[in-house]
C-alpha cells in the first residue's frame, strides 16, 4: 500500500491522497484466478457448458414464463412468446426463477411486493479498445460511494499492447427517497451530455479514463435498484440470483453471488433426488 499527502494549490488544505494496491486470485493466495470476462463471452461458455452437460434439446429460447403452480407432486410452468401467445407448458419437481431483477417468479410469489426501492445510484458502463495498463489484467476501482469509476481489460484487444477495457462510473444523483425517474434496463444507451460532467471530477492514475470514456462510441445507462430482503426456499419453487437478492455491483458480487447460488442450491434443497430427473417440456 502506498499513501501520499499531496499539498493542494491553497496554502492551508492538505488533502491525503492513498492509493492501495491489492494482488487478487493466485497473486492473492487463492487457489483459483480472478477473471474478468465479457458478459457475452461468459453466457456462451454457459451455454456450451449446458449443452455439454444436460444436452441441446433441453434449452428452449423465445420461452416467457407467464404463471406456475405448484401441486403436491411438483410444479407445472406456462410460457408465453413476445406477442402473448401461449407457446409450451412445462412439469418439474421443481423451478428456479433465475429471471433476474423484474423476476415474474418473485412476482407470483410475492404479489404486494412491489418493484426495488432505489436510493439515488446511476450507472453507466461502456468497452472500448484501448492500451493496456499497469500488468495488462489489472483493475482499477477510483472514488467512492457516492461517485466510483471502474476501468479493466475484459478480453484481448486489437492488438498485443491494448485490451477491450470495460468503464463503469457509478453516481449518486438523488438522496435515498428519490423517485426513480424510470423503470431499470440494462439496453438504454447513455447520453454523454449527462455522463461527462461527473466523469470530469475523476483523475485516474495509469489509465486516462476520461479520454477513454470520451472515445467510447455507445454506451449504457442504467439505475441501480436493490432488494434489503433475499428470498429462497419456497417449497418446490426457489430464487436465484438477481431474482433473490440484486445487489448494488461492488467487486463483481451480483453475478458471483448469482453463480454461487446455482452452485449452492443443490446441496441444501430438502427433497432428495432431483438433480437425477428431468423436467418434461
Ligand atoms: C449495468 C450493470 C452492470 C453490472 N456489472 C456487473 C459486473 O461487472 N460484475 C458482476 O458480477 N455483476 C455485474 N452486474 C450484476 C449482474 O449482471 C447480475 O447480478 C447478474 O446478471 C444476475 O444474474 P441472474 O442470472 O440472476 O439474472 P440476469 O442476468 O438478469 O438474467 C435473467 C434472465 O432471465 C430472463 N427472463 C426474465 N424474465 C423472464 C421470464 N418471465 N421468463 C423467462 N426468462 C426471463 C432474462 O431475459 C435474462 O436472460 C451488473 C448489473 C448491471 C445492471
Amino acid at each position: 500500500m502506498r499513501s501520499r499527502s499531496a499539498p493542494m494549490n491553497c496554502t492551508t488544505s492538505i488533502v491525503t491522497v492513498r492509493s492501495l494496491r491489492e494482488p487478487r486470485g493466485l497473486g492473492a493466495g487463492h487457489d483459483v484466478p480472478q477473471f474478468s470476462i465479457h458478459r457475452g463471452r461468459l453466457q456462451s461458455v454457459i451455454h456450451r457448458a449446458v449443452e455439454e452437460r444436460l444436452g441441446k434439446d433441453l434449452i428452449h429460447t423465445g420461452c416467457r414464463l407467464g404463471a406456475f403452480a405448484q401441486h403436491e407432486g411438483g410444479v407445472i410452468a406456462h410460457f408465453f412468446d413476445r406477442t402473448g401467445a401461449h407457446i409450451k407448458t412445462a412439469q418439474g419437481d421443481v423451478l428456479i426463477g433465475a429471471d433476474g431483477i423484474h423476476s415474474r417468479v418473485r412476482e407470483m410469489l410475492f404479489p404486494d411486493e412491489g418493484p426495488p426501492s432505489w436510493n439515488g445510484l446511476m450507472l453507466w458502463r461502456g468497452a472500448r479498445d484501448w492500451p493496456a495498463f499497469l500488468t495488462g489484467s489489472s483493475m482499477i476501482v477510483a472514488g467512492g460511494l457516492n461517485a466510483k469509476v471502474v476501468v479493466y481489460p475484459i478480453a484481448e484487444g486489437s492488438s498485443p499492447a491494448s485490451r477491450l477495457t470495460n468503464w463503469a462510473v457509478l453516481v449518486k444523483v438523488g438522496d435515498n427517497n428519490a423517485q426513480p425517474p424510470r423503470r431499470e434496463d440494462w439496453s438504454r444507451l447513455g447520453k454523454r451530455e449527462e455522463l461527462m460532467p461527473h466523469v470530469a471530477r475523476f483523475s485516474v492514475p495509469h489509465v486516462d479514463a476520461r479520454s477513454l470514456i470520451s472515445a467510447t462510441p455507445n454506451f449504457m445507462n442504467t439505475l441501480l435498484r436493490p432488494r434489503s430482503a433475499p428470498v429462497l426456499d419456497l417449497g418446490r419453487v426457489t430464487l436465484l440470483g438477481d431474482a433473490a437478492h440484486p445487489m448494488y455491483p461492488v467487486g463483481s458480487n451480483g453475478a458471483s453471488q448469482a453463480i454461487l447460488d446455482a452452485r449452492h442450491w443443490p446441496t441444501r434443497w430438502p427433497m432428495p433426488n432431483i438433480r437425477a430427473r428431468r423436467c418434461s417440456l
